[in-house]
């Protein structure tokens, strides 16, 4: 498959007719300059596409629905009652219609940070059913999917899992391991588009002589994620129960490793910041999420400077737009730091593709990265004037006119997509939205 591109904005350039080539499982094995041959696929302006590096996919159906009041905590509740309304069937027609949206909006590959394992009252699917869900759907709408399976055991340090986190928990992470060693058998002859992940959900959910099996046991090359320090309530009760932060825990159990992605790292400690870089881990923030919810602003800057690879996600998906979470990122710097040009353009764009390092791949459209990319409209009122070098920061999803995943060419209708997303939320909630 060969893909023609006009003009490429890559690592701070525009490029000019670059001709790419990829295998039949969408990897890069040429990229020249050339004109455009007949038998391309031709896009006029692109950028390399966007790795979504953290998602909770059914989190959509929260999105403008809880905003009258309450804290992060009161905001949790409200995700576990969606939680429990999920079944196998609602959650694929979910997630399909989350995943095309993302699609749209220029995300090529997705995380998806999976913790809905089983039934309601924790009984075991026969078959994957809620992992094969995922997967499905993301075969059905054509994005490049992780998942990301999580170890979820208490419900807070030292405490049960609550009857609303029963569907999460496996027990042990021995058992963990075993469904996860199975999954990955199950995903097998999914194709490259699919694969699988790992996660364990924060020091909050895994104690730490599990943390210690799951560093010795899970294998070297998996990619491992895991929420750190959102909340200040994290880090009391980590130091509280074990007498050190959350970094602090997760280091000591042997799990700071250039395979690991800290999602959120909002309350660091100078300790912390030094520990992550210190161990060639990924930081994945969620700008759109972070507010939302009111996290607070984490150390993006001294992160990076320390050595820290940052990457970024959708979360619960109350905003899907690269553009929007690469733009909060930089304005909570300048925010934070009442300093501009915390990270140049170019920077953001390489942090938006990075996630798919931090998911276990090159990069895309480097040789053996796969090819995947966003074509961008050539003019709209928001990016009309803009320097193309400089459109991280003036672009929005509105813009995207096409995403390209492993050389093959996706778009649909705003108007299917939207209806599609209403039908299946109303299915969760099991109402006619308003
Ligand atoms: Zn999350």
């Amino acid at each position: 498959v060969k893909v023609w591109v006009d003009r490429l904005i890559r690592d701070g350039v525009v490029a000019r007719s670059r001709l790419f080539e990829c295998d039949s499982d969408g990897r890069v094995i040429s990229d020249d300059i050339a004109d455009p041959p007949s038998d391309a696929l031709k896009l006029g302006i692109a950028v390399p596409g966007f790795a979504n590096a953290h998602s909770h996919a059914f989190h959509r159906a929260l999105r403008g629905r809880t905003h009258t009041s309450g804290t992060f905590w009161t905001w949790r509740e409200a995700m576990y009652r969606a939680a429990r309304r999920l079944t196998p069937q609602n959650y694929r027609r979910l997630a399909a219609a989350v995943f095309e949206e993302m699609l749209a909006a220029g995300w090529t590959t997705v995380g998806e940070f999976h913790y809905v394992h089983h039934d309601v009252d924790g009984a075991h699917y026969g078959d994957h059913d809620m992992e094969r869900a995922l997967a499905d759907a993301a075969l059905e709408v054509g994005i490049r999917l992780v998942i990301l399976d999580t170890c979820y055991l208490t419900g807070g340090i030292g405490q049960r899992l609550s009857p609303e986190q029963r569907r999460f928990g496996d027990g042990s992470a021995s058992r963990w391991l075993d469904r996860w060693f199975s999954l990955k058998a199950a995903l097998e002859d999914a194709g490259s588009a699919i694969t699988l992940g790992a996660a364990v959900h924060s020091v909050r959910a895994v104690p730490a002589d599990d943390l210690r099996t799951i560093a010795d046991e899970l294998p070297a090359e998996v990619p491992l994620h895991v929420h750190l320090s959102e909340q200040p309530a994290e880090n009391e009760q980590s130091i509280l129960a074990y007498g050190k932060s959350p970094t602090r825990v997760l280091s000591d159990a042997g799990l700071l490793a250039p395979r690991l992605s800290v999602v959120h790292a909002t309350h660091l400690t100078p300790d912390d910041i030094a520990l992550l870089g210190d161990s060639g881990a990924y930081a994945v923030f969620c700008p759109s999420t972070e507010a939302d919810l009111g996290d607070g602003i984490g150390p993006a800057r001294e992160l990076t400077d320390a050595g820290v690879s940052l990457s970024i996600g959708s979360d619960q998906n109350a905003v899907i737009d690269p553009w929007l979470e690469l733009r909060g990122l930089e304005s909570g710097e300048r925010l934070r730091t009442r300093q501009r040009g915390r990270f140049t353009p170019a920077e953001l764009m390489t942090i938006g593709a990075s996630g798919y390092q931090a998911l276990g791949m090159s990069r895309p459209l480097t040789p053996g990265g796969y090819l995947d990319l966003v074509e961008m409209s050539p003019l709209s009122e928001r990016t009309a004037g803009t320097r193309w070098e400089e459109v991280a920061m003036t672009a929005t999803a509105a813009d995207v006119m096409r995403t390209v995943v492993g050389g093959q060419a996706r778009s649909s209708e705003p108007s299917a997509r939207a209806h599609r997303l209403r039908a299946s939320i109303a299915e969760i909630w099991e109402s006619d939205l308003v």
